[in-house]
């Protein structure tokens, strides 16, 4: 069994818990926050078998001088193979909308030089952030727990870039909207753990939810379902 956690914070997540999920067979695609939860996420991939993203996440740039992150992902560019939580939100940190997108046009070069995953946060910036991507020649990116319109989802998807599928699907209409439609060709499940959303704790066990549901949903079976996310995994970070 392989069941891919594409998003989850393992730097704000217990490290005996990491061992356990990786064992039994979890793949965990590990985001940071910023300077120093980057160069935690680097230190557990050294530690656990887990897939490392280094980045500043949009809430945190008002408060961290980006140029230090900017500067880690020069020197790990050869080695790590992802960049997150990275992205554009005009949702929650309309204010600091400026210094985002300076920052993020400076990751983008990175990405589409070292050919880098982008694991991406784009609330209400979707459009803006998916423009970004081909007017910088990306190829690998993932939109982390898709809410955006659903004409936009179907370019996104049409492109190659994958969408999130949460567990929050259990509260959320508009997300459980994308689990009806999505092309599960280009999408991959997630937890966003340790995120507390409207009283649900993200977790990564919560995935078995997702893909219970979406079997449910689409008329299909966990296993088959099990395997094509992980074979989408593989083919993002190939
Ligand atoms: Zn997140």
């Amino acid at each position: 069994m392989k069941i891919v956690d594409m998003h989850v914070h393992c730097h704000e997540v217990d490290t005996g818990e990491l061992r356990t999920l990786v064992e039994e067979g979890y793949v965990l695609v590990c985001v940071s926050d910023d300077y120093e939860s980057s160069l935690r996420t680097l230190q557990l991939s050294d530690e656990i078998e887990v897939q490392p993203c280094i980045g500043l996440h949009p809430w945190e740039i008002g408060r961290q001088d980006y140029r230090s992150v900017v500067e880690l992902v020069e020197r790990n560019a050869d080695t790590v193979k992802c960049l997150g939580e990275v992205g554009l939100d005009r949702q929650f940190v309309p204010e600091t909308f400026d210094r985002q997108l300076d920052f993020f046009k400076q990751l983008l070069v990175l990405a589409r030089d070292y050919g880098l995953v982008l694991n991406l946060h784009t609330p209400r910036a979707w459009r803006e952030v998916y423009e970004l991507l081909l007017r910088n020649d990306i190829e690998r990116a993932y939109f982390h727990w898709y809410t955006g319109p659903l004409d936009l989802l179907e370019e996104i998807q049409e492109k190659g870039y994958y969408v999130g599928l949460n567990p929050a699907f259990k509260i959320q209409d508009k997300h459980r909207r994308v689990l009806e439609v999505a092309d599960l060709e280009r999408a991959l499940t997630e937890s966003d753990s340790p995120y507390e959303y409207k009283g649900l704790k993200l977790n990564p066990r919560l995935i078995s939810e997702t893909i219970d549901a979406l079997a449910s949903i689409r008329g299909t079976s966990r296993d088959y379902l099990e395997s094509l996310f992980y074979r989408n995994y593989l083919r993002l970070f190939r």
